[in-house]
């Protein structure tokens, strides 16, 4: 798999030059470098970015609403009362976040509402159920590289699915998957770029692992035990040491023998990032920000069609 997106690169690299990243710069990167250097030390502003309190409703907790006057979108951040300043510090820089990650993913819609983050030290803490918000748990128990975890690499990647969601569905496993930690290791590699690389390591360690059929991530199979409950004791044995081994049917399976695919997870997160920023390292990052904004915007559209018609890449060997 490795080798195959590596000869993706080059072929494609042979007749399309790279380009330049063409990520957010300017005033906007450095308003967003600002405010989430020192979050805890100092509450920074950010140009455009208002944050008002939201006052505890009922059975709630208190939060802020924080407000980008550039793209009017909204963002609520949560908190039990001990981690106000907590909130209060990092508002300004999630605001900023999410402004990037706006142009990185791209969120070209205005006035879209974020996902919500909680900040609680409530392992079992569940929002009230009002229909209109998801919110994100965020850990605080002291663990600090947690929070700087979730805060800073696993909430734009859930925020790139919040987008996709509300765009379209039908999205194949591997392009939602990849688009989502592709987009967010560009905001990751600016306000923590030791985190985005110690992310992209783990990624290249599984990425060598096994073969990741992408295009069947997500797809229904048999429950691999469905099969294996009905092998006599000597098969049974056979089937877990053997990964080839194709046992003899006939079978039955129920509703319930029928699974989603999410094998080999590690691998097809490495090899769905692998296959962005193969694309990017072709084709540049505003061709692969086009391609992403024609999947989005067409509920029908297949992007390894328009892999094929934008860009002239055939994704369907990197997919088997
Ligand atoms: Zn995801």
């Amino acid at each position: 798999m490795r080798i195959a997106f590596l000869a993706l690169a080059v072929a494609a690299a042979a007749i399309s030059p790279a380009f330049a990243a063409a990520h957010p710069s300017g005033d906007d990167s450095t308003a967003l470098i600002d405010a989430c250097r020192a979050p805890e030390s100092a509450t920074r502003t950010v140009p455009g970015i208002a944050v008002a309190d939201i006052p505890a409703a009922a059975g709630d907790l208190p939060g802020l609403l924080i407000r980008d006057a550039t793209n009017q979108a909204e963002a609520r951040l949560y908190y039990e009362p001990a981690f106000e300043q907590m909130a209060r510090a990092h508002a300004p820089c999630w605001g900023a976040m999410l402004r990037d990650l706006a142009q990185v993913v791209p969120e070209t819609r205005l006035g879209i509402r974020w996902a919500s983050i909680v900040l609680t030290s409530d392992r079992d803490y569940v929002p009230p159920r009002d229909g209109t918000d998801a919110r994100w748990t965020a850990l605080v128990d002291g663990d600090e590289a947690h929070l700087e975890q979730f805060l800073f690499l696993v909430m734009p990647h859930e925020e790139t699915h919040s987008v996709q969601t509300a765009r379209r569905d039908g999205l194949p496993r591997w392009f939602e998957e990849g688009h989502a930690e592709w987009a967010a290791l560009q905001v990751t590699a600016l306000v923590r770029p030791e985190v985005a690389a110690a992310q992209r390591a783990r990624h290249a360690a599984a990425a060598t692992d096994a073969d990741a059929h992408l295009g069947a991530w997500g797809s229904m199979r048999v429950s691999p035990e469905a099969i294996r409950r009905q092998l006599s004791p000597e098969d049974q044995q056979r089937f877990d040491k053997d990964p080839d081994f194709d046992p003899p049917g006939p079978f039955h399976f129920g509703p319930g023998d029928i699974v989603s695919d999410e094998s080999n997870l590690e691998t097809r997160y490495a090899a769905a990032l692998a296959l962005f920023d193969a694309l990017e390292a072709a084709h540049g990052t505003s061709a692969v920000r086009e391609w992403i904004a024609a999947v989005l915007a067409d509920p029908e559209a297949d992007p390894v069609a328009l892999a094929r018609t934008m860009l002239g890449e055939d994704l369907t060997p990197l997919l088997a």
